[in-house]
């Protein structure tokens, strides 16, 4: 038996997080799920939209599966997801991209592993408002020491990566990579530019390489690995990115194996783990019993591995992998067109891969 904090979060949050529940208990694993309400809604209620309990729920249970949360733009609470990563330490974003076949996408047979450093970087939440009186004195301290200087009327974000961070994640993709007989590694950053920041990633990149010579290692520039992604995929197996690269770049291989829908990941640290799908809340949809659960329903398969649910894991992947496959009870999504009427609802995709599972 295992216990699971659950946070259906907001947006679709609720609706695929319901489908998710019903897909994994019809594998038959035994889960006691500890609801954890976070997000919008939390906060007009709760004052914050992430209450101690929730941190305190998820240090209990030590894995947890979670809905995706909104972020406000430019104002408003800082991001719930951001700061249980670090609040947590979940230092590594894992986000396997995988074609299934059947999926609606330019590609086929993309196998594509992203690991994302997710608590420094430009993601570190070090940030300088306008205006601010210590904006002020940090500008006028880089003032008197760059040649390069800062415009007084400048907002400021800090993009911090160290030798520790930097290190944990490349080696956490390597021990990925030789645990699943990957054979290549690649480190992703632009140290042509941000010589002491990028450039420290991919130094210690090279190093930590040396302790893994059974495993090819490679480095590319963030902007040549775009367009290496688009024209040849194929080419690409485990990738490690400081926080923000990580972030775009999930996204852009998401869109290979068609579309968000089909994209999920984990965050992991050295003792907790939280599962959650790429997407966010998709506030247009919300209440609509419209989007696509598979996501977070995968998302949910990595949780099973996790937990050394192989079995119920292997069930709940081949389910939906066979489901993609028949195109039949698929979300708008996955069908020719958005508008095609034979797409089923968030729901009936929990129902048919109920059933199936019987
Ligand atoms: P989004 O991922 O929520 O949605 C972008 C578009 O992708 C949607 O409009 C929809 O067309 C499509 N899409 C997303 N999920 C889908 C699904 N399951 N099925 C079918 N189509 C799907 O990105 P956004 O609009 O940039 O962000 C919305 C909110 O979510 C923001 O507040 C953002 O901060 C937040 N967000 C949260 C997380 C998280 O909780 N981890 C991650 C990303 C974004």
């Amino acid at each position: 038996m295992h216990n699971v904090t659950l946070i259906p979060g907001d947006g679709v949050g609720p609706e695929i997080t319901e489908a998710v529940v019903k897909s994994i208990e019809a594998t038959g694993v035994n889960i006691t799920w500890d609801y954890q309400d976070a997000g919008t809604d939390v906060y007009e209620n709760e004052g914050t939209p992430l209450p101690e309990r929730v941190l305190n729920s998820i240090k209990k249970n030590k894995v947890a599966l979670k809905g995706p949360v909104t972020t406000p733009v430019g104002t408003g609470f800082r991001s719930v997801n951001v700061t249980l990563r670090q609040e947590l330490d979940l230092y590594a974003c894992l986000r396997p991209c995988k074609s299934y076949k059947g999926s609606r996408s330019r590609y086929e047979d993309i196998d594509i592993i992203v690991v994302r450093e997710n608590t420094e970087d430009l993601y570190a939440g070090v940030e300088f408002q306008k205006d601010d009186t210590h904006t002020m004195e940090l500008i006028e301290f880089v003032n008197a020491r760059s040649a390069k200087k800062v415009r007084n009327d400048s907002g400021i974000s800090l993009k911090p990566n160290s030798v520790y961070g930097s290190e944990r994640i490349v080696r956490f993709a390597f021990e990925y990579a030789r645990k699943h007989n990957r054979k290549k590694v690649t480190s992703v950053h632009k140290a042509n530019i941000m010589k002491f920041s990028d450039g420290l990633f991919l130094e210690v990149s090279r190093e930590v390489a040396k302790s893994y010579p059974d495993i090819e290692f490679e480095d590319r520039i963030i902007d040549n690995m775009c367009m290496q992604l688009v024209q040849k995929p194929e080419l690409y197996d485990v990738l490690v990115l400081p926080n923000l690269y990580g972030d775009i770049v999930s996204d852009l291989a998401a869109g290979l194996i068609g579309g968000l829908g089909l994209a999920p990941g984990a965050n992991i640290g050295s003792k907790i783990a939280v599962f959650e799908a790429t997407h966010g809340s998709a506030p247009k949809y919300k209440g609509m019993n419209k989007v696509n659960p598979m996501a977070m329903m995968l998302s949910g398969v990595l949780m099973l591995r996790y937990l050394d649910e192989n079995n119920a894991a292997d069930r709940l992947e081949s389910a939906i992998s066979d489901i993609v496959e028949e195109g039949k009870d698929v979300t708008y999504d996955m069908k020719p067109t958005p508008d095609d009427p034979t797409a089923v609802s968030t729901s009936g995709v929990a129902d048919a891969i109920a059933k199936r599972l019987k």
